[in-house]
C-alpha cells in the first residue's frame, strides 16, 4: 500500500528534500563550486521517527542532533531500522554508512556517553572540553573528528570560542593524539539578514584560511560547517562544506525542542 502511494506521488518530505538539494546546487553553481563538495546534514531535532527513517531511504547519510540525550535515544532506533533494511530491504534502500554529527553545545560530563556514538563533534569551544574528549577517546582508542566552533559574530551566541582566541585553541587541539581537527563551525545570529549572516560566514572562512596557512589539522582540515535553514545559501557562497538543515526539511518544533526551551 505505502509503496503504491509513494510511487504515485512524492511525499512532503521527499519534496522538501528535493527543494533543499536544488537550492544547494543553485547556490554552489552561483559560487562556482560543485554541489557534491557540500554535505547536507539533516538535523533531526524536530523530526518524527518515521521522518528519520524516510530521509535515510531518500539517501541522506548524515544526521545531526544537538542533545546527547536525544542522540542516545535515536541511534539504537535508527540502527535497528538500518539493520532491518540491509537484511530484508532492497539493495541500496538505505545508505551503506550513516554518520551522526553532534552539533549542539556539549557539556563535559556528557562526553563519555557521546563519544562511542558519533562520527563528528561540531561544537568544541574550550580547551577543557577538548581535554575531556582526549581523555575518553584515548580510553576507547579512537580518534575523534571535531570542529572548532567559532563565535564569529561575537554577540548573540554564548557558545563558540572568541575569534581572537581561536588560533591558539586550534593549535592546542592539533597536539592532541586522539583528536583530529577537521574544520570550523559557526552560527550566524538568528536575527541577521542573509547579508549580515554572510559577513559572519566570511569571517569564519578567513579564520579557516589562516589556520590552513599555519598547517593546522593537516590534510584532514577541510570543513566549514555553516548554514542552517535560513541562511545556508549565504554560507555556501562563503565556502561551507557542511550545511546543517532542520526545519526546511522537517518543519517546526516538536517536543524535543520545547523541552530544550524549557530547560
Ligand atoms: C537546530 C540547529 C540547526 C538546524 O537549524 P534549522 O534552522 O532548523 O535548519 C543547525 N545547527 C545547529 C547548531 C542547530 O542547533
Amino acid at each position: 500500500m505505502e509503496g503504491a502511494i509513494v510511487a504515485a506521488r512524492k511525499s512532503p518530505l521527499a519534496e522538501k528534500l528535493d527543494q533543499v538539494r536544488e537550492r544547494i546546487a543553485a547556490a554552489a553553481e552561483k559560487a562556482g563550486r560543485k554541489a557534491k563538495e557540500i554535505t547536507l546534514i539533516a538535523v533531526t531535532k524536530t523530526a518524527a521517527p518515521e521522518q528519520i527513517r524516510e530521509i535515510l531511504q531518500l539517501g541522506v547519510a548524515d544526521l545531526g542532533e544537538s542533545r546527547v540525550q536525544i542522540i542516545q535515544q535515536r541511534i539504537p532506533q535508527v540502527n535497528e531500522f538500518l539493520q532491518r533494511q540491509r537484511t530484508h530491504g532492497e539493495p541500496g534502500a538505505v545508505p551503506a554508512k550513516v554518520r551522526w554529527h553532534m552539533i549542539g553545545h556539549l557539556q563535559r560530563n556528557k562526553v563519555k556517553p557521546l563519544l562511542p556514538m558519533v562520527d563528528f563533534i561540531h561544537s568544541i569551544d574550550s580547551l577543557r572540553l577538548a581535554e575531556e574528549i582526549e581523555t575518553h577517546a584515548a580510553k576507547l582508542d579512537k580518534k575523534v573528528s571535531v570542529l572548532l566552533e567559532i563565535n564569529a559574530s561575537e554577540e548573540r551566541s554564548k557558545f563558540g570560542v572568541a575569534v581572537g582566541a581561536s588560533l591558539h585553541l586550534a593549535e592546542q587541539l592539533d597536539t592532541m593524539e586522539h583528536i583530529q581537527l577537521v574544520g570550523l563551525m559557526t552560527m550566524a545570529p538568528l536575527t541577521d539578514t542573509p547579508d549580515q549572516a554572510r559577513f559572519t560566514f566570511g569571517r569564519t572562512r578567513e579564520i579557516f584560511e589562516e589556520m590552513k596557512w599555519h598547517k593546522i589539522g593537516g590534510a584532514a582540515f577541510k570543513h566549514l560547517s555553516m548554514g542552517m535553514s535560513n541562511d545556508f545559501e549565504a554560507a555556501i557562497a562563503e565556502g561551507a562544506t557542511m550545511v546543517r538543515i532542520g526545519t526546511s526539511l522537517f518543519g517546526g518544533k516538536l517536543e524535543s525542542e520545547q523541552a530544550e526551551a524549557a530547560e
